[in-house]
């Protein structure tokens, strides 16, 4: 059997309760499509049709990992969750990922990936272990949050070594930006699949494994990681070295610049936000919490000693926009309360940076008059005013009173809310994009538009966050605000990723800004599958072509170029404040985006894959 693999799938349809093994595809496809995003993506070009929607039954949940993932390398843990996003309307795939241990059990358990589909009458549970499933009846853990349901399943399953990804109220009441909590400090955060999860009423998968991966040549793969856990703190600017030891507390706001998404995006400074937090985690006592196997231990855990939450215990993950979505958009400036938010959310089981966008365009409302306390049902909803939010909330996951009007994303909220809402909100095709201000950061701002599963992180270029030495981008020190390259960036940028993390298995903190880790990844995949010369020519080769895939699959949806420019206009104006003060990037936008569709090659007018790319691609059959 092909090393790296467990060889296996499970499909468990949901309405027939019914649980099939399948093998997975042919190792000439598994070259060039590996794992993750790349397979998750063509099984769902291949099964689910353009007229299904995000909540039909014939929708479907691809939960995948690499040939990586569960091995030595460092930070082997992603699981990338592909379906059609509910936060783009259906416009568009979602895919989304997360770490701690839940992939790593899976592939134990001997699968490589989850297929769920149709929709279960009652709220149901799957529990994995060692080569079994069973559907499991969830009824009495309906309701609880994301947190109390890992406890209380846990409890039932009666083993410590169990991994549980569950959804919260959010996902269960169909809220847009619902998503997966698993082992307490992990989101599967993007495209609203725990909102599909609860059309599914499926309210948590369990999983449990004791086998291990098979490697070609455990020697040869030994060595190669070994290299790669020693090496990949070279380089200052690199993910692993600023997010160490729950390094996000401590060097927050390095090296982004003006970049904080605040008070709507009112308030770019980045300092004292930064300062705030780096102060907070020396008085506080911050716990980093690693993943399985995982070098950087980039989450942490923190009792909150001070301020309005004061004794409340947050378990958080490694980065940073996810409080700038809780809190920072609404004015709440203390750490322990943002912290507090942030967990919450988590709780909820509900992306901080999609309802960010909603709530700092609903407190700006509040703060212009456009909406008032009998808008509100007698809510005041000021800057930093974190008890009249967690109400708010509430009152939307309930879809009760005002808070109806927020549920279906910013777009939406601010269209119902009207006289003159439009204007305020911060959106990417309708929906929130990972929460920084990156109206100072061009490349990450176009490779959020860009995307191909709506506005995520896949497309970093490098102007923002780390550099990218194995890219010949030592330094993230470029201008932010030019036009030069920047297509370019971020081509390089996402062939980077979708290949070295999301289609091997990967955390991206593993790979992003690590010097060599082209080498070391390929030399992993050859040790671990057997297969002989796998250069880097191939291995972006295989980004290059999942992006297309994406493209094709979103394009069949009815996505144009007008998608790509579907901006909101808060994010269209010069900051008023910080790096980018007077300066906006919407005269350039178009012609951004039209340059990225050419470095591509795609048609220049419509972002249309060329036959020939396609042909070059191995695509020119779909
Ligand atoms: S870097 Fe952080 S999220 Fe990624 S595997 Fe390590 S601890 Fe987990």
């Amino acid at each position: 059997m092909l090393g790296g693999y467990v060889g296996k799938l499970l499909r468990v349809n949901l309405t027939e309760k019914t649980i099939r093994e399948e093998a997975l595809p042919d190792e000439s496809v598994l070259r060039k499509f590996i794992g993750g995003l790349g397979l998750g993506m063509l099984m769902l070009n291949a099964e689910v049709p353009p007229e299904v929607k995000p909540f039909d039954r014939e929708n479907k949940l691809f939960f995948m990992t690499g040939p990586l993932t569960g091995t030595a390398v460092p930070c082997a843990t992603n699981l990338t969750l592909v379906t059609i996003s509910q936060e783009t309307e259906g416009l568009t795939g979602a895919a989304s990922h997360t770490h701690g241990s839940w992939a790593v059990r899976l592939k134990f358990a001997g699968y490589d990936g989850v297929i769920i589909e149709g929709v279960s009458d009652k709220p149901v549970y799957l529990f994995i272990e060692d080569g079994k499933a069973e559907i499991r009846d969830a009824s009495k853990f309906w309701g609880k949050d994301t947190h109390e349901t890992e406890d209380l399943i846990k409890e039932e399953i009666g083993k410590p070594d169990v991994s549980v990804l569950c959804i919260g109220p959010g996902g269960e009441n169909l809220i847009s930006g619902g998503c997966w909590e698993n082992d307490k400090h992990h989101t599967l955060a993007k495209g609203g699949t725990g909102a599909i999860a609860g059309s599914k009423k499926l309210k948590a998968m369990a999983v449990r494994g004791t086998g291990k991966v098979p490697l070609d040549n455990p020697e040869k793969f030994k060595l190669v990681a070994k290299e790669w856990r020693e090496r990949m703190f070279d380089n200052p600017e690199g993910a692993p070295a600023v997010c160490r030891n729950a390094g996000i507390v401590r060097n927050y706001g390095f090296p982004m610049g003006s970049m904080l998404a605040a008070k709507n995006l009112t308030e770019p400074n980045l300092e004292s936000y930064a300062n705030g937090l780096k102060d907070a985690a020396k008085r506080m006592d911050v716990k980093p919490k690693g993943c399985w196997g995982c070098p950087i231990v980039c989450c942490y855990e923190v009792e909150i000693t001070d301020g309005p939450a004061k004794g409340y215990v947050a378990t958080l993950c490694g980065g940073g926009e996810n409080h700038e979505g809780a809190a920072a958009m609404v004015g709440i400036y203390d750490t322990g309360t943002a912290w507090m938010m942030t967990d919450i959310y988590d709780r909820l089981g509900l992306d901080s940076s999609t309802h960010g966008c909603t709530f700092g365009m609903v407190f700006e409302c509040y703060e212009k008059g456009i909406i008032t306390k009998d808008d509100t049902g007698g809510l005041e909803l000021t800057w930093g005013n974190h008890e009249a939010l967690l109400k708010l909330l509430h009152m939307m996951i309930k879809r009760e009173g005002f808070g109806k009007l927020l549920a279906d994303g910013p777009r939406k909220a601010a269209e119902r809310i009207g006289r003159g809402a439009t204007k305020l909100v911060a959106h990417m095709k309708g929906t929130g994009y990972n929460l920084h201000d990156w109206r100072a950061a061009w490349s990450t701002f176009l490779g959020q538009t860009i995307a191909g599963s709506g506005p995520v992180w896949q497309a970093p270029g490098f102007d923002a966050c780390a550099s990218e030495p194995d890219l010949g981008y030592p330094s993230m020190r470029q201008d932010g605000l030019s036009t030069e390259g920047k297509a370019a960036n971020v081509r390089a940028s996402q062939l980077k990723k979708i290949w070295d993390s999301d289609c091997l298995g990967l955390c991206w903190y593993g790979t992003w800004g690590v010097p060599n880790v082209t080498s070391y990844a390929t030399r992993s995949l050859e040790a671990a599958t057997g297969w002989k010369n796998f250069s880097r020519e191939e291995a972006f080769m295989v980004g290059e072509r999942v992006v297309n895939l994406e493209r094709l699959f979103n394009m069949k949806r009815g996505l144009t170029i007008a998608d790509d420019l579907d901006v909101g206009p808060r994010l269209l104006e010069a900051p008023v404040k910080g790096a980018a003060k007077g300066v906006s990037i919407a005269p350039y936008l178009r012609m951004m985006v039209e340059e990225y569709y050419e470095v591509m090659g795609w048609e220049r007018s419509t972002g249309k894959p060329t036959p020939e790319t396609l042909k070059r691609l191995g695509l020119d059959r779909l």
